[in-house]
């Protein structure tokens, strides 16, 4: 359980502000593309992702997007926030998340990944040490792999909602 386990559960990353990320001793956040700030056949940012990445940095988070997708996919969204990425990261496996943070000059503990995928961007913050939120995922995806996937997640997810430690 505690390696499925994020530190908090959000719907959207617009939810997030500057005072529940400090509350949590966070400094940087390691941000996932597909279905958190985009949907995952979208080509254009989610409603207000840019916006609200924007206002992260001015709050001074150091911010940098960490994804499994491809680098043509992820270049193009990393221009459009302005901000550094990391590419195929092979999530949870811990190199891209640790390769960030010594970009970031962060310690693994200021740092959250946020994401959508409690089997990528959760299990990966725990086998780092960082924190993570959880967020919903912005559309369903295609796929029978991805729909078992989705499955289990709704069924821990309902269970950390009743969980005292995680944050909601
Ligand atoms: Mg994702």
């Amino acid at each position: 359980m505690g390696l499925f386990r994020p530190t908090a559960l959000r719907d959207r990353v617009t939810e997030l502000t500057p005072e529940f990320l400090r509350g949590m001793g966070v400094e940087a956040l390691l941000l996932d593309v597909d279905n958190t700030i985009a949907t995952y056949t979208s080509h254009t940012p989610a409603h207000g992702a840019v916006e609200w990445a924007r206002g992260m940095v001015e709050n001074g988070f150091r911010v940098i997007i960490v994804s499994n997708n491809y680098k043509k996919r992820v270049g193009p969204f990393a221009e459009r926030f302005g901000l550094d990425f990391i590419s195929f990261a092979l999530k949870p496996l811990p190199f891209g998340y640790l390769r960030a943070r010594r970009r970031l000059g962060v310690g693994r503990g200021a740092c959250a990944i946020i994401g959508d995928q409690v089997f990528t961007d959760v299990v990966g913050a725990n086998l780092c040490g960082m924190r993570s939120v959880l967020l919903k995922p912005l559309e369903p995806e295609e796929g029978f792999t991805f729909r078992v996937r989705r499955f289990f997640e709704r069924g821990l997810r309902e269970k950390f909602v009743r969980r005292k430690d995680v944050i909601q």
